[in-house]
């Protein structure tokens, strides 16, 4: 029984790495970048669109970013093989080995018995240099599908060994969020990553000062983390930190050589700040993460003939859309500058400060206005009679510390997992705004994909997020074995 299991795990393996036809000449490349946006579809894309031609002027339109206009333009179905509605662990695999895995799984099959190779472990054994850059913590899901391979992403330790031993040159962007375990009882794993030779580096002077070396390998992680050592939101960043393109340029001075880089960076709090239906702080690292891309874009001027970008994302997150009930046909993106933080810089900031030593006794919604219209831009005595009332009723929620209940289904429609008052908050900025959201979990649709350079035009078309690795593998040259069991 246990073998026929294995056998028909390994039928399923050989079935979707079948070696690739195209269409289209594929010519290699030796630079080869893929950014990935964590919950970033059309909708976040476009919200940043808009958002900055809102800026720019008055008559509606867009703002086209650096990526949304490559020129070679696709759509990527997301599914995994448990759920239209994939996460970032099977999206992960499904985009960097070509497999499709259940929901949670990292580079294992569903049955959680093979274990699959990722297109940076090819890339790696052809000789070329390997970066993986991400602003949430390098344990998180999506950096790990590219070096890792664990039954569940909650494995986060063992993500953590993985990386010390993984062998790759370059390591950026958030810190690790259990370097120790669980407990916090388990060998340092930056230990483990200095003795495998990483230079490791915590602090934005000494990142500036990195300068390549032969045989250097790099774990960067950013001085500054927010919550679950991520790098902060663009919108919370202070002068002088580091950003995401600093990590990316970093990344390219570090990684170039003749052999040529395989170099992924993922903007992940896109994610979740969609999770949380934070538009503003969505919307702020959208555009950071085309500055990062703008990094690559100049690389690849340089070296047109050898080098691929691409930008997908794993899904979208949110629901999110333009477009809202109670406002119809109008937008006014404007008032999404008026929030100054992200959701999260909101809790720690106002509403920790406000409920520290205070009881629902002696709490006033009325002490807490300036706040609300200073941080969000939101004028209390202004808003309906009905958002005052779901601003009254978050606020009691939320002084008596109620998020936990979010379990009961009425108030997790409401609030999700957030603190209520906060996501009441986002709801009424986006939604005057003009901006919906459906739910606080990811969606199903497809996800666009762009290319720019080497091959570009095999990213054009409709196809499954498992063909982003079979097309990648074509331009770099990887012979594929004629199944993945490793
Ligand atoms: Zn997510």
């Amino acid at each position: 029984m246990q073998y026929r299991k294995r056998f028909a795990a390994l039928a399923l393996a050989i079935a979707f790495i079948a070696a690739p036809v195209f269409a289209q000449s594929v010519e290699r490349a030796k630079y080869v970048f893929v950014f990935i946006g964590d919950g970033m579809s059309m909708a976040q894309v476009s919200a940043a669109e808009v958002y900055a031609r809102s800026m720019a002027g008055t008559s509606p339109g867009f703002v086209k970013l650096g990526f949304t206009q490559f020129p070679a333009q696709g759509l990527t179905t997301t599914y995994d093989s448990t759920s239209i509605i994939t996460d970032s662990a099977s999206a992960g695999t499904a985009i960097a080995t070509g497999n499709k895995t259940a929901s949670g799984v990292i580079n294992m099959d569903p049955g959680k018995t093979i274990r699959f190779k990722t297109i940076a472990e090819y890339a790696k054994e052809a000789g070329m240099r390997v970066g993986i850059v991400s602003n949430v913590s390098l344990d998180h899901a999506t950096p790990a599908a590219f070096y890792a391979k664990v039954p569940s992403r909650g494995d986060i330790y063992d993500i953590c060994v993985q990386l010390a031993a993984s062998g790759f040159d370059y390591f950026g962007g958030g810190g690790l969020s259990q370097p120790k375990g669980k407990l916090g009882d388990q060998p340092d794993a930056v230990e483990m990553a200095r003795r495998a030779g990483y230079t490791v580096v915590t602090s934005a002077a000494a990142f500036r000062a990195l300068k390549p070396v032969a045989g250097q390998k790099v774990l960067a992680m950013n001085e500054t983390l927010q919550d679950s050592s991520s790098m902060p939101y663009e919108i919370d960043r202070e002068e002088g930190d580091l950003s995401l393109a600093d990590y990316v340029a970093k990344g390219i001075e570090l990684l170039f050589n003749p052999k040529g880089f395989f170099f992924m960076v993922e903007s992940g709090k896109i994610d979740w700040a969609c999770h949380a239906n934070d538009a503003a702080a969505s919307i702020g690292d959208t555009l950071a993460f085309d500055r990062a891309i703008a990094k690559a874009m100049e690389f690849q001027k340089k070296y047109p003939k050898d080098t691929l970008i691409i930008v997908t994302g794993d899904h979208e997150t949110g629901g999110m859309s333009i477009g809202f009930a109670g406002t119809k046909y109008s937008t006014a993106f404007g008032r999404i500058a008026l929030q100054k933080g992200s959701y999260v810089q909101f809790d720690s900031q106002v509403i920790a400060g406000y409920k520290d030593g205070r009881t629902i006794a002696d709490a006033n919604l009325a002490d807490i206005l300036p706040e609300i219209k200073r941080f969000f831009g939101i004028d209390y005595a202004a808003l309906s009679q009905a958002e005052q009332e779901m601003i009254q009723r978050s606020f009691i929620r939320t002084m008596k510390g109620e998020v936990e209940r979010a379990a009961q289904e009425s108030v997790y429609l409401m609030y999700g997992g957030y603190e209520p008052l906060t996501v009441t908050l986002t709801h009424i900025a986006n939604q005057a705004a003009g901006i919906g959201w459906t739910t606080y979990s990811h969606t199903g649709i497809p996800v666009p994909t762009y290319a720019l350079g080497r091959s570009q035009a095999l990213f054009d078309g409709y196809y499954d997020n498992t063909e982003i690795f079979t097309k990648l593998a074509a331009v770099m040259g990887i012979k594929l074995p004629a199944a993945v069991k490793k």
